[in-house]
Order: C-alpha cells, then sequence, then structure tokens
C-alpha cells in the first residue's frame, strides 16, 4: 500500500465467509442475524437493548424521533463533529443549538452546554471526539437538573469506557456507526442502544415505516365494528417512519467484526502510545489532551499544531502519500447552517480557533510499524 489512509477497515476471511452464509441461507434482510447483532452488541457494551439500523445517521434520526424531538424543541449539540449530530435534530423539525467545546479535547464543555439551556432544550447530544469518552458525570447531573435526556454520539467511542463503564452505558440514548471508517463496519450501519423498553419499540416501528404487528399496539379493528381478533395478516401504521432497515448480510459482517474488535483496540491505543511517544518534547506539535478515568477507544488520533500552518502541513503530507484529514469543519459554519439558523463566526469561538489547527494522523488495526515510522518522520520534517 502506498498511500496511507487516515482509517480504513479490516476484512478477514471469516467475514467474509459469514457474509457468503447469509448470501446461500433464505434472508437477506431483517432475519435472524439482525437480532443476533444487536445481541452482541449489548453483550459487549453492557446495554440493555440495541436497535440496528440501516446508518450511524439513522440511529442519530431515530433517537431524535424516539425522544419526541419536533418543532419548538431544542437539542444541544457540539459544533466540533460530523454534521449528522446537528442535522438528525432537523429531520425531527427541532432546533439544533451549539454549545461550544472544550480546546484541549474537543469534547462538549458543560459549562457551555449549562449557559445555552432554555425552556424549550429537551436534550444534549454529547459526541466522544476521536474515541474519548465526555464528562458524562457533568452532563448527567445537568440534564437530571433540567429534565433533559442524554444522548450520546458514541459513533466514535465503541469500546472505550468511562470510570470503569463502557461506552454503551453512559447516557439515555447511544448511537454508534459501523461505516468502514469506524471500529467495526457493516459496509453502512448503526444502532441505538439503551436500557428503555419503550424506546425500543419506538425505534423498531420507526425504522420500519411506523408499522407494528403487535395486536396490543392497534387502534382500530381490522374490519369496522368487528371485534374478533385481527388476521394475521393485519398490521397497523402508527407514526410515519422511513425504511431505515439493516440487512442480515450487514450484520453478519457485523457480528464477524465485533469478535475482533478487542483486539483491534488494543492495536489502535498501541499506535496512539508511540504517537505520543515520539511527539514528546516537540513544542509545534500538541497531542490532545486524554483526560484521567477513561479508555480512549482511539477512532482518531488528532494533534494541534502549534507552530507551522495546518494547511501546509497538510498539503505537504498528502504529497507523500500520508491520508490526513481535518475533523471536523465547525457544523455551525457550514452554509447550510449559516442560512437556515443563522448561525456563524462567533458563536463558538473555542471550536474556531482550534478547527485552524487540528489534523487527524492514520490511525487503524492495520497500520503497520515502518508506516507509522513514516508518518512520523514525514511529519517532524515538515514541522
Ligand atoms: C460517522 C459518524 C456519524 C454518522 O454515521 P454514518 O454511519 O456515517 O451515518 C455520526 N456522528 C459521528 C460523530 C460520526 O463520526
Amino acid at each position: 500500500m502506498s498511500y496511507i489512509p487516515y482509517g480504513r477497515q479490516t476484512i478477514d476471511e471469516d467475514d467474509i465467509q459469514a457474509v457468503v452464509e447469509v448470501l446461500q441461507s433464505d434472508y437477506l434482510t431483517t432475519g435472524p442475524k439482525v437480532e443476533e447483532f444487536e445481541a452482541a452488541i449489548c453483550q459487549y457494551t453492557g446495554a440493555k437493548y440495541g436497535v440496528a439500523v440501516s446508518s450511524g445517521t439513522a440511529a442519530l434520526h431515530s433517537a431524535m424521533f424516539a425522544l419526541g424531538i419536533g418543532p419548538g424543541d431544542e437539542v444541544i449539540v457540539p459544533p466540533i463533529t460530523f454534521s449528522a449530530t446537528a442535522n438528525c435534530v432537523l429531520y425531527q423539525g427541532g432546533t439544533p443549538v451549539f454549545a461550544d467545546i472544550d480546546p484541549d479535547t474537543l469534547l462538549i464543555d458543560p459549562v457551555e452546554v449549562k449557559n445555552k439551556i432554555t425552556p424549550q432544550t429537551k436534550a444534549i447530544i454529547a459526541v466522544d471526539y476521536a474515541g474519548q469518552p465526555c464528562d458524562y458525570d457533568q452532563l448527567r447531573e445537568i440534564c437530571d437538573k433540567h429534565g433533559l435526556k442524554l444522548v450520546a454520539d458514541a459513533c466514535h467511542s465503541l469500546g472505550a469506557q468511562y470510570k470503569g463503564r463502557k461506552a454503551g452505558t453512559l447516557a439515555d440514548l447511544t448511537v454508534f456507526s459501523f461505516h468502514p471508517v469506524k471500529h467495526i463496519t457493516t459496509g453502512e450501519g448503526g444502532m441505538v442502544v439503551t436500557d428503555d423498553p419503550e424506546t425500543v419499540d419506538k425505534i423498531r416501528m420507526f425504522r420500519n415505516h411506523g408499522i407494528t404487528r403487535d395486536p396490543a399496539l392497534f387502534k382500530h379493528p381490522p374490519i369496522p365494528s368487528s371485534s374478533h381478533t385481527p388476521p394475521s395478516w393485519y398490521y397497523e401504521m402508527l407514526e410515519l417512519g422511513y425504511n431505515y432497515r439493516i440487512t442480515d448480510i450487514q450484520c453478519a459482517l457485523g457480528i464477524s467484526q465485533l469478535k475482533k474488535l478487542p483486539q483491534w483496540i488494543k492495536k489502535r491505543q498501541e499506535i496512539a502510545k508511540f504517537y505520543d511517544d515520539s511527539f514528546e518534547g516537540i513544542s509545534s506539535i500538541e497531542p490532545l489532551t486524554v483526560r484521567d478515568n477513561i479508555i480512549h477507544a482511539y477512532h482518531l488520533y488528532v494533534i494541534k499544531l502549534q507552530t507551522k500552518n495546518r494547511d501546509t502541513v497538510f498539503n505537504e503530507l498528502r504529497n507523500a502519500g500520508i491520508g490526513v484529514n481535518v475533523h471536523y469543519i465547525p457544523v455551525h459554519l457550514h452554509p447550510f447552517y449559516r442560512k437556515h439558523l443563522g448561525t456563524g463566526y462567533g458563536l463558538c469561538p473555542g471550536a474556531e480557533s482550534v478547527y485552524k489547527n487540528i489534523l487527524t494522523l492514520p490511525v487503524f488495526q492495520a497500520l503497520l510499524k515502518n508506516q507509522q515510522d513514516l508518518v512520523i518522520k514525514t511529519l517532524k520534517n515538515i514541522v
């Protein structure tokens, strides 16, 4: 491999075999593999229930639906994230409100969150940026005090821990993504996990057009004025849902991938440690702060460039075949948000300032030692 990407999937022979078995079975979609994958993620994270959907974005949207977010409701989100974190609020007609990040960690700052709470605030979406969990004790306290729901966008932090508790158990609802750059992949895919059975029922319906086949939930008899038990073909659409279903093909891949997650996270942590050690004493390269009491899942390894211009370094590394990246353009600076929400510069000064200096270096389980050596040597030469 001459070009080194910032992240990529690992597909082994057993993954391929798992997918082939589904292709030869009766169910390509919504068969036994969906529930099996949901149970496996629950077992791994310690969450009670999981609902697998077609993407992390669909999972975020489902979470907003389950919380009943609608027009007039505000949901507090960080600006340094993938735009889907804020877009999901808009899908439901709600308003995302941006609370600034801590420039040391790029995690949402609980003090900024408090400042953004209004009588319209319904929920907070915390993003475990790069794979480091947010300060969930503080966020929980704020939520309890103001009657808000806490959602974790844990698309970066599958396998991470906060004070001995795993991502998936730290918020009311937690969202994962299984896009190929994330820790494990299903091609496209996502999941909501929660301990609340009602939330699960709502999302199961939402991912399938808002349809239920559970007679206990039916609003009307199947034929006017009939009182007998509904025939087995009968179903009702109770809500405006979507087709957010995930396939058995994808879930078989996910189940197979998940078995390897613990060793992959260890590998990511080793790569991060080697970066940390290599950059020690170099004042122009500042890795993000990692807090005590957490286990970092290292979806991303992000540095802040203190002296050299970020874009110069970016271009030189790219020219050397190293796939560095920038995570992320602050969401509130995107033209859509400026136009529709009137956001722009000055709204989140911490995010706007740190955004100029951040650079994501390659980290993925299959990154070779000599590739990482090349990244470090090239970067050191440039700065
Ligand atoms: C990847 C990601 C998403 C969206 O997940 P998809 O599966 O690509 O839809 C949402 N939020 C964050 C923070 C992400 O990294």
